[in-house]
């Protein structure tokens, strides 16, 4: 680490990465500072016994493979691959989509019965939607205009976009529709190698663009000089930087990085209000080597609630989870599969049990996932030789996202995040926020996005 930089990115997730690697090819003197002993945020992966565990990558609209090409390089978007078999098994339907626009008027066609002007006026709304419309409709609203009385339809639509950015029905229809219509589009997608290769292949090019990426650096303050960043204090050394990117959650940086005390009133007024997203649990299961998995489909949307229910969605007593399963075709040069279950899930069930009690709730979290899971794999507590869990605190401990804030804010969040740079010349903000900028895609495009801004400051 040297002692200054024209720019110091805060934190190493899709966001972090993209925007240091941008200004690094603008040949930009750029320190990307992680806390965590490994890159990639939430979009990471770890080793445990002779298994790796994918924690993101269930999969993404195709507007990834553009982004990777274009930001990345054409090796990263040529690993790029279709999601095949997306399957749905809760009480109102079963059945398996490729998850496109093509694949979903026929599904609400044939299985579901929708008349087709209104299937198309829906996919017409949906197609005309930008982020700076009008905000006052809700979700709720939109699927009420055009399927009203269906909440097989409703929980259709809306299920697995909660699972992709924790939203409800009571966010800004354009929150969902920009991610949906994004998915509609081609289906969806993930990275050949799995998420271990992509970030390797992500920290050779950042050293090739001449990035010094440094983990285990935690920024613990952003130095500010007559109101304009200045710095950063990281693992106790003041780094000097003309600009500071945070990637870090977008309440920590104006709080615990910048400091209440230094920001104009009616910011700090306007970000009281800001409310952060919901975080997540999971289950992480290794198959034995030498097993095998029968082919039970890539993602599997299983619940067992009678209808979908934001609120329910989140709770302890889980009734809703996402099976992601991971066969050897994900890393062509391995024979072993896992299988990675994940829930919503709301941060203050967790967060103050004693530890004997958080242990056994976890405990019991792996137990019901093992037993839910026997409806599509009846031997699995035979095939497994490893089984862990992970809370709102896990997600908290390794990120520092407060209340392990799985897709940082909601909507409102947005506003202040793209006018950081005006209340402290300098510092910028990237990464999940908003819901629309959330996600792979919505956080690697707004790496850019906010790269441009910060290369506009510093050449100014
Ligand atoms: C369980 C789960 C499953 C998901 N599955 C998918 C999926 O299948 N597809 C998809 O598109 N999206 C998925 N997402 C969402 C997606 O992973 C995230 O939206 C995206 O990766 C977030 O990127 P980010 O840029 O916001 O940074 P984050 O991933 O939030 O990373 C922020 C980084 O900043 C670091 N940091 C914070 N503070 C500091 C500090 N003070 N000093 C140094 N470093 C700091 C953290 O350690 C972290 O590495 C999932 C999320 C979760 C939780």
């Amino acid at each position: 680490m040297k002692d200054s930089y024209d720019a110091i990115v805060i934190g190493s997730g899709l966001g972090g990465l993209t925007a240091a690697n941008r200004l690094g090819r603008s040949s930009y003197r750029v320190l990307l500072a992680e806390q965590h002993s490994q890159l990639g945020g939430l979009a990471t992966y770890f080793r445990r016994k002779s298994h790796i565990f994918d924690v993101a990558l269930h999969g993404f609209p195709i507007g990834m493979k553009k982004s990777l090409r274009k930001y990345w390089g054409d090796d990263f978007a040529e690993r790029i691959v279709q999601v095949k078999r997306i399957r749905f098994d809760n009480p109102q339907f079963q059945i398996e989509t490729t998850f496109d626009m093509q694949d979903f008027t026929r599904l609400l066609r044939e299985r579901f019965s929708v008349p087709a002007e209104q299937i198309g006026g829906f996919f017409d709304a949906i197609g005309r939607m930008n982020f700076y419309d009008d905000q006052t409709e809700v979700t709720r609203q939109l699927f009420d205009r055009f399927f009203p009385g269906r909440p097989d339809v409703w929980r259709l639509l809306m299920e697995p976009i909660t699972y992709a950015n924790g939203s409800s029905l009571f966010e800004p229809a354009i929150s969902y529709g920009i991610v949906f219509g994004n998915f509609m589009s081609k289906g969806v997608y993930t990275f050949l190698g799995g998420t271990d290769l992509m970030l390797d292949m992500m920290s050779q090019a950042l050293r090739a663009n001449g990035v010094d990426c440094e983990t285990e650096c935690r920024v613990e303050r952003v130095l500010l000089d007559r109101g304009r960043v200045a710095g950063a204090v990281i693992n106790g050394r003041e780094i000097g930087a003309r600009a500071v990117i945070s990637n870090g959650n977008l309440l920590n940086t104006i709080h615990d990085l910048v400091g209440d005390s230094q920001l104009p009133e009616a910011f700090r007024t306007g970000c009281a209000k800001v409310r952060l997203s919901n975080s997540s649990c999971q289950v992480y299961l290794g198959i034995k080597p030498g097993e095998k998995l029968e082919d039970i489909g890539d993602l599997l949307f299983t619940s067992t609630h009678p209808e979908f229910d934001s609120d329910a969605i989140c709770s302890r007593q889980v009734t809703s989870r996402t099976y992601s399963v991971y066969y050897p075709t994900i890393r062509p040069d391995s024979e072993r599969y896992t299988i990675v279950a994940s829930m919503n899930a709301r941060y203050e069930d967790w967060a103050n049990l004693p530890q004997p009690e958080y242990r056994a709730a976890k405990q019991q979290m792996i137990e019901h996932t093992l037993a839910a899971l026997e409806k599509y794999v009846p031997r699995i507590r035979t095939l497994i030789d490893y089984a862990e869990a992970a809370t709102p605190r896990t997600f908290e401990r390794y990120t520092l996202h407060r209340n392990g804030a799985s897709f940082g804010t909601k909507f409102e969040g947005l506003q202040y995040s793209m006018d950081l740079p005006k209340a402290v010349p300098g510092l910028f903000h990237t990464g999940s926020v908003g819901i629309i900028m959330s996600g792979w895609l919505g956080s690697a495009n707004y790496g850019v996005i906010v790269a441009n801004e910060a290369e506009k400051y510093l050449s100014a």
